[in-house]
């Protein structure tokens, strides 16, 4: 799943909606496009542990 800045929150929601599970962001190296606007996306988002500190986002 790729976002832009502007829909990561609600693309971050929509995976927690569908897989239960904690988000993790990486930066996109290779150009890609958000999957809700088509613009640059900025983050991929992948499947995460259940960890409890978050301060690396
Ligand atoms: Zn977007």
């Amino acid at each position: 799943m790729y976002s832009c800045l502007e829909h990561i929150e609600e693309a971050m929601d929509r995976y927690l909606d569908e897989y239960g599970k904690l988000p993790i962001l990486v930066e996109v190296e290779l150009s890609h496009s958000c999957d809700y606007c088509k613009q640059e996306a900025v983050y991929k988002i992948i499947e995460g542990m259940m960890i409890e500190d978050e301060e690396d986002f």
